[in-house]
């Protein structure tokens, strides 16, 4: 069977990280290998890289079925783009699936998608696959795209799913509706890392830092197989500042960036969120990171019920925690998580409209600022952070000029967006 696997580019209303990182799509890479192993022909559209439209990709390759993927935020661009399939060949079987397939497969119905994929198995049934046993992904992307996918300063950085689902609990998270945690063997991930050509890798698991003995094993691994990578993971708070001598030897082989949700700069938002980490843990393993060398990439939830003074004392912890690089979500009440349904009468964005649902616009009213101010605020605290003579200085003697002045006109897009939000005052 011919079958095209194609990634969606975000509407031109969804603020997406686009202009500061550009991610291999993992999930259909490893969709391929299976596929590839069952005899089908398969190829990979990235249309965040791609200039020409979904239709010229659809008449060049004739499949027979295409599998879309996405977020949230896709949905109406992957519904669309099952419409232009159909009308081009109606005998063309659609397929879409993505964490949001997964947990909301209700979002997708309609009359141009043949199936919903709420798991790989599904997509493997559609595509009549008999072998189904789990693979490494498809690393046979073509040069024009593997060297255009970066992370911040990662340049032509490859991705790596060492374990799925969190064992976690936050309930702001949806990670937690995707699948029970499981981790894969250390060998495998060493067999898989041994086959990727880059040097810059971004291991994608919801929490990677999280089970002592299995880092160890990783570090040795990686050593002993002299893997000379650098590695970008998401990893807790609580574990970084409870484990140093594991951050220690992490750096060692290679950990140079860690995306930590510090979340909240109370100790009452972080319990709100059952987050189960302590404001001291954040201090900690900020601290931590730095000591080592390691870049911290913070996350952080705004409130609803924020004001000027919350984006204040915000701004007060962000310095006091001597952070370069934030990324600020205003809360989002996301479907599958408590939230949804608590907010449901709030929204100022209609849930039908998902390409704003990309957690960096407002979807709920503010409670005590117009959502105009909100946004004002948002853009007052990023640009605070940025032009810190402090972080300036640090980011171009650690990343070279260039380096630093192509991410700043990135996040100067970024900005843009939220400029028009404050004009347009939603
Ligand atoms: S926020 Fe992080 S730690 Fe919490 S459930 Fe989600 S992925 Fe897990």
């Amino acid at each position: 069977m011919k079958i095209l696997l194609i990634r969606p580019r975000p509407h031109k209303e969804t603020i997406g990280l686009q202009s500061v990182m550009i991610c291999e799509p993992l999930e259909l890479m490893q969709l391929s290998a299976v596929l590839k192993a069952n005899n089908h022909e398969v190829e990979i559209v990235d249309m965040i890289l791609e200039k020409k439209p979904i239709e010229y990709f659809i008449r060049k390759f004739s499949p027979e079925l295409v599998g879309i993927t996405g977020y949230i935020s896709h949905v109406g661009i992957m519904k669309q783009y099952a419409e232009t399939i159909k009308k081009i060949d109606k005998n063309i079987k659609v397929a879409v699936g993505g964490v949001h397939a997964t947990v909301c497969p209700e979002d997708f119905k309609c009359e141009y998608i043949d199936y919903i994929a709420r798991s790989a198995e599904d997509f493997y049934k559609a595509a009549n696959c008999e072998d189904i046993k789990v693979r490494l992904a498809d690393r046979s992307l073509p040069k024009r795209y593997t060297d255009k996918y970066y992370y911040l300063f990662a340049n032509k950085c490859a991705l790596i799913k060492t374990s799925f689902g969190c064992p976690y609990n936050c309930n702001f998270c949806f990670c937690r509706q995707i699948s029970p945690y499981k981790a894969r063997e250390i060998d495998d991930v060493i067999e898989e890392l041994l086959q990727i050509p880059q040097k810059e890798v971004y291991i994608v698991d919801d929490d990677f830092l999280f089970n002592r003995e299995r880092l160890l094993e990783f570090y040795n691994k990686v050593k002993e197989n002299k893997i000379e990578k650098n590695f970008l993971v998401y990893g807790r708070a609580d574990f970084i500042a409870a484990n140093e001598d594991i951050i220690e030897a992490l750096s060692k082989v290679g950990l140079n960036s860690v995306i930590v949700g510090i979340e909240a700069a109370t100790q009452k938002e972080l319990d709100g969120f059952n987050k189960k980490t302590k404001i001291k843990d954040n201090e900690k393993a900020v601290k931590i990171l730095k000591k080592y060398g390691i870049e911290c990439y913070a996350t952080i939830i705004l409130g609803v019920d924020w004001d000027k003074k919350d984006f204040k004392n915000l701004y007060k912890y962000i310095k006091h925690l001597e952070l370069v690089f934030v990324n600020l979500q205003p809360f989002t009440p996301m479907p599958g998580t408590p939230y949804f349904e608590k907010y449901k009468d709030q929204l100022i964005i209609p849930y039908d409209q998902h390409e704003k649902w990309d957690m960096a616009h407002l979807v709920i009213k503010p409670e005590k600022i117009s959502a105009r101010r909100y946004y004002f605020e948002i853009i007052k605290l990023y640009y605070k952070i940025t032009i810190r003579p402090k972080n300036v200085i640090y980011m171009f003697r650690r990343y070279g000029i260039i380096t630093t002045l192509k991410l700043s006109l990135g996040a100067a897009q970024i900005t843009w967006q939220y400029i028009k939000k404050v004009i347009r005052g939603k």
